[in-house]
């Protein structure tokens, strides 16, 4: 593997490879939900969305309604690839000139 600093490189090069819930499983991300009204932050079961909404599912500029009893914020997903050192949004466009995949989350 390279010897560059990857946590320099930009984040949204990695979605190229870790588009879907499946891809990222495999690679060892670790994503987390977190509200940003009452800051509950939980562990995202990548194998447990996998089987659920499908293994294709992407969870890229995706955002969902809190679920904690009580709160109206919203959940955002931040991910981890396993070289990274830090958590961060899953907020980043498809990677230019790479030919875009059908994974449209539903
Ligand atoms: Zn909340």
């Amino acid at each position: 593997m390279g010897t560059k600093n990857i946590d320099r490189l930009p984040f949204e090069g990695f979605r190229r490879n870790a588009e879907t819930v499946a891809q990222m499983q495999a690679a060892g991300w670790s994503v987390i939900a977190k509200c940003d009204t009452c800051r509950v932050a939980l562990d995202v079961n990548l194998a447990f969305i996998a089987k659920a909404s499908g293994p294709d599912t992407s969870l890229w500029n995706r955002r969902q309604r809190c679920k904690v009893v009580g709160c109206s914020g919203w959940v955002d997903f931040l991910g981890r690839h396993p070289r990274r050192a830090s958590h961060e949004p899953l907020r980043a466009p498809w990677p230019e000139g790479v030919p875009a995949r059908r994974t449209q989350a539903k």
